[in-house]
């Protein structure tokens, strides 16, 4: 008989208050290739981008792009068996696992390092491999080690927030003094500004809600701004009150908020946009620059793991049950859940 594991489904897309997401037994994950690790999920933190694919936001950019999917895609657990040609990893290591599962390994891309544009990339989470279930195979070439002085539930939303946040802010050429602004202040933005503060940055978070500009404070964020839909208002109260900024960091998926962005910056300035969007106004004579970003390498995650132990980050998390994935979606979408919350399998 096929052993099984709980897993939550996505088997069709709709509004989280449906509950999309169905508690399900499936066939566990074997290893299929000599270089996997069967790993036993310990914790997956619940990323906005899942909102977003889940209730349908993303189909026209592809996403998801097969269903049914188990979704989740920053996952951190203990290796429960091993291939026979894995060389670098044991039975009982605890690894974490970003958004990229696996790439080529040959094409130009992976050779440069950024195999995360990989045209073959495959992605955690958009398949009947993802982080809302208990156990996950994956090529051992595509794991990060976890210190054992991190839990899981810390550890865990490093593996997409955080590292989007570290390739992000290194996209902003962080340098002492610079003043760079952070709009959206979740999951992702939490830790920006933390990555900000070990460059030595001038940071500011820019968030609609009160509660996340104070987490923002608690962090080390130098200055804060209650974002203004009215975008003029908004405006004027920055030049009065603090000037424009060096660079902008964008992790809200709005774009009317990356315009607001782009017109925070000084001329010259840096515009990074974080998250799925378009630019919906540039003026090419102000010399700006705008950078797409997307997670990072397999070299920038293990930065991340570096930096966030050396410099005793905070990671603000939430934990609940796998079962309750459902519940923690609506509350991302009313903007319940302060940082990151993750699910216990
Ligand atoms: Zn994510
Ligand atoms: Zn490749």
């Amino acid at each position: 008989m096929t052993e099984k594991m709980r897993a939550m489904v996505l088997e069709n897309l709709g509004p989280v208050e449906s509950n999309p997401l169905k508690l399900r037994e499936i066939d566990k994950h074997q290893i299929q290739k000599q270089n996997e690790l069967l790993v036993k999920i310990e914790a997956c933190g619940v990323c906005h981008s899942q909102l977003h694919s889940i209730e349908g936001d993303w189909k026209e950019i592809g996403l998801p792009p097969t269903l049914p999917t188990v979704p989740g895609h920053e996952i951190v657990g203990r290796i429960e068996k091993i291939g026979d040609n894995v060389v670098r990893f044991k039975i009982g290591d605890r690894i974490g696992i970003t958004p990229l599962m696996g790439s080529c390994l040959n094409c130009q891309y992976c050779n440069e390092g950024k195999e995360y544009l990989c045209e073959n990339m495959e992605v955690t989470g958009e398949s009947l491999k993802g982080g809302y279930s208990e156990y996950i195979t994956i090529s051992e070439d595509f794991v990060t080690r976890v210190p054992e002085t991190m839990t899981s539930e810390y550890a865990a939303p490093l593996f997409c927030a955080g590292i989007t946040a570290y390739k992000a802010v290194k996209a902003a050429e962080p340098e002492k003094n610079k003043k760079i602004a952070i709009f959206g202040i979740g999951g992702v933005g939490h830790m920006a500004i933390q990555f900000c503060k070990v460059e030595g940055c001038e940071v500011t978070g820019v968030s609609r809600k009160e509660k996340h500009l104070d987490v923002a404070k608690k962090l080390g964020a130098d200055n804060t701004f209650v974002y203004l839909s009215d975008q003029e208002k908004f405006l004027d109260k920055l030049n009065d009150e603090y000037g424009l900024f060096d660079a902008a960091i964008v992790f809200a998926p709005v774009d009317e908020v990356t315009d607001t962005a782009i017109k925070s910056v000084k001329k010259g300035g840096t515009v990074v946009i974080a998250t799925v969007g378009k630019i919906p106004n540039f003026l090419a004579f102000e010399e700006k620059t705008i950078r797409g970003t997307l997670i990072g390498s397999r070299k920038d995650m293990e930065q991340v793991i570096e930096i966030s132990e050396k410099n005793n980050f905070q990671v603000v998390t939430e934990t609940f049950p796998l079962e309750k994935a459902n519940e923690v979606l609506q509350k991302l979408k009313n903007s319940d859940i302060e940082a990151r919350a993750v699910l216990i399998p």
